[in-house]
């Protein structure tokens, strides 16, 4: 049987690089947020959004992904219609992927909000990847050029990492990249024992 690994952590702690890091080292790893981005084009998807909420929110065949992102951020209901389209069709995206690595020992699958989407219990293992909150806030200052209220405010939308940890199996701390990939070779060499044992 594939051990599902999820992989999660706060906005800016680095898990996407450590789930980067596991495919490097060979593991299958699905990474959520990219996969929804590329479901959110699919005909099903888009005709649902169009149906929920407008036709208003496309140009030509493109969904204002900023708009909509702006609409489901201030209205919790309407976040809730959003989801209910995405996620049943992310979760069959997933299935039929996971199929298709049947053969592999570990997979791993990245998401932001695994915890808020009550999606943990569906995984055999947790792992989560932390780093301080001024360091989290200049990485994605960095990397996507936003202001600091921007990400704080996403920030306190999400749980926190003494939330998360207290719900994971394992902990990865992202301060230093070096030693953060020597503690993932240390938690998949227990994983690949422990699948070993089954
Ligand atoms: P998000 O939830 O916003 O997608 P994330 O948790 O997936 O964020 P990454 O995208 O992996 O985080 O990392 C955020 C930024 O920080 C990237 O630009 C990445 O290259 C950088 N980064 C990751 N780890 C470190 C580290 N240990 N030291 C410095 N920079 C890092």
């Amino acid at each position: 049987m594939t051990k599902i690994v999820g992989l999660t952590g706060g906005i800016g702690s680095g898990k996407t690089t450590i789930a980067k890091y596991f495919k490097s080292l060979g593991i299958p790893v699905y990474i959520a947020d990219d996969e929804a981005r590329k479901i959110m084009q699919t005909a099903e998807v888009i005709n649902s959004i169009k149906e929920t909420f407008g036709a208003g929110l496309f140009q030509g065949a493109d969904l204002k992904r900023d708009k909509l992102a702006e609409i489901v951020f201030n209205d919790a209901e309407k976040l809730k219609q959003l989801n209910s389209i995405v996620h049943p069709a992310v979760k069959s995206h997933f299935k039929q992927w996971l199929f298709e690595h049947k053969e592999s020992a570990i997979v791993i699958y990245e998401a932001a909000i695994l915890f808020e989407s009550g999606n943990y219990k569906d995984f055999d293992v947790i792992i989560t990847v932390t780093a301080p909150l001024e360091s989290r806030i200049q990485r994605v200052m960095d990397r996507d050029k936003t202001t600091r209220d921007k990400i704080l405010e996403r920030i306190n939308s999400q749980w926190t990492d003494e939330q998360r940890v207290s719900k994971s199996d394992y902990v990865i701390e992202n301060i230093n990249i070096e030693i953060a990939k020597k503690k993932t070779d240390k938690i998949l060499k227990i994983l690949s024992i422990k699948q070993n044992e089954c």
